[in-house]
């Protein structure tokens, strides 16, 4: 029995890695407002709430059509009572009062202006917001004691603000394969994140590197770290050496998602990206980019020759190249829910690192994403229908 007449009857299981979900979808009107509520849920710390409107916007972008009628929820899994009341008013009425409320708030705007900083997370930004701060710019006039990383946030709040587009994603692949290769030949570098999905933007650029000989990627980090400095690509960078060994709680067990690879979040300083990007290796070491001092905060001048780009870099020992590859591609929901099919529905345990079978009491190995999904039960969803 058909649910009406231009809608068939389309069945969505309940997690999104049982699922495939491409960049593009057909329901970007009600995605977008869900996903405002989820983010204003995480400005409050409110996780339980934030990930239920991701999930229910996540549901939509699985859909092979555009949702016209409540009709056309029927039997759609985790759409909870709060998302339906929201998507009934956005089919109704054409938006929603509380989406649009939320917007217009000035805690909202402001959290997302201070979030919106590099090195502030939710906590400095509402103690801020607390203090009357509205804008990246308040930080400085205010006075505001800031680290490191938050101090090149808000030198380089305007490039990093702006998207990373596919080609610029690129010439830094390339210059992040020559350092590579020369601290280190043979290592193999993959490109994952939001590109590996197949988006055309991100707000950073995501790099996975290994050597398939086991071992030898120890201290691989500081000399590529080094490399890049010494020729002037970095304008900012936090290396974090691997803690996976010392760590107390079992290896597929770290506190909350974050895992104990060898990383170093960065900001590199990329010479103008022309349609030639070969012209991008000689203008690294150039310190000829002008800065303009704005407000205390300096900024880069329109006209510069180089902008500031978001690359975090991560080290994995070969054996745990599949889960790590799987962990850094993302998305965040699409993470969330391998992991939690993985411990609910099967009974195991899976990080970036490894996956535990607990009732078989061992690791299960993988040498491909591919195998990951198997030992999970799961059918393989390639990484460009990952965006969940
Ligand atoms: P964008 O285009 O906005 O960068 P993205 O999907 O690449 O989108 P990232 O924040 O770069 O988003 O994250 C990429 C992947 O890396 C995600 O799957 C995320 O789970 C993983 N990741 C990010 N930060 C950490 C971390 N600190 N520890 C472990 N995994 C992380
Ligand atoms: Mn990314
Ligand atoms: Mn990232």
């Amino acid at each position: 029995l058909k649910s009406s007449e231009d809608t068939p009857s389309f069945t969505v299981k309940s997690y999104a890695c049982q699922r495939r979900t491409p960049l593009k979808h057909h329901n970007t009107f009600l995605t977008e407002a869900l996903e405002i509520l989820a983010e204003n849920a995480e400005f409050g710390e409110n996780e339980g709430r934030s990930v239920a409107f991701r999930r229910s916007a996540s549901v939509l972008k699985a859909l092979p059509y555009a949702v016209r009628q409540m009709d056309d929820l029927k039997n759609l899994p985790c759409l909870g009572e709060h998302s339906q009341r929201v998507i009934k008013e956005i089919l109704e009425d054409g938006s929603s009062r509380e989406v649009e409320s939320t917007r217009q708030s000035a805690q909202f705007q402001a959290m997302k202006a201070l979030t919106g900083v590099f090195g502030v997370g939710v906590r400095s930004a509402d103690r801020g917001f607390r203090e009357g701060l509205l804008c990246p710019s308040d930080l400085i006039r205010t006075g505001q004691k800031l680290n490191k990383a938050q101090q090149a946030g808000v030198q380089y709040y305007d490039d990093l603000n702006r998207p990373v587009t596919k080609q610029e994603a690129l010439a830094i692949s390339q210059i992040v394969e020559r350092a590579v290769n020369s601290v280190l030949p043979g290592s193999i570098i993959t490109l994952t994140g939001g590109f590996r999905r197949g988006k055309e933007v991100g707000h950073d650029v995501d790099f996975l590197i290994t050597h398939e000989e086991e071992g030898v990627e120890e201290g691989l980090m500081p000399k590529l770290v080094n490399w890049l400095d010494e020729q002037g690509f970095l304008l900012y960078q936090k290396t974090t050496r691997n803690s996976y060994l010392e760590s107390k709680d079992g290896p597929a067990r770290p506190p909350n998602n974050m895992d104990r690879f060898e990383r170093c979040f960065s900001i590199f300083k990329l010479g103008q990206c022309s349609e030639d990007s070969s012209a991008v290796l000689e203008t690294g070491s150039d310190d000829s980019g002008t800065t303009d001092n704005v407000n205390g905060t300096t900024r880069q001048q329109p006209g510069s020759s180089w902008r500031a780009v978001r690359v975090d870099l991560v080290v994995s020992p070969f054996s745990q190249f599949a889960f790590a590859t799987l962990g850094w591609t993302g998305s965040k929901l699409f993470e969330r829910e391998l992991r939690r099919w993985a411990g609910q529905e099967k009974g195991m345990s899976l990080s970036s690192h490894a996956l535990y079978d607990s009732k078989q009491q061992r690791y299960l190995r993988a040498n491909s994403e591919e195998e990951i999904f198997a030992h999970l039960g799961l059918e393989f969803i390639p990484p460009c229908e990952r965006n969940s």
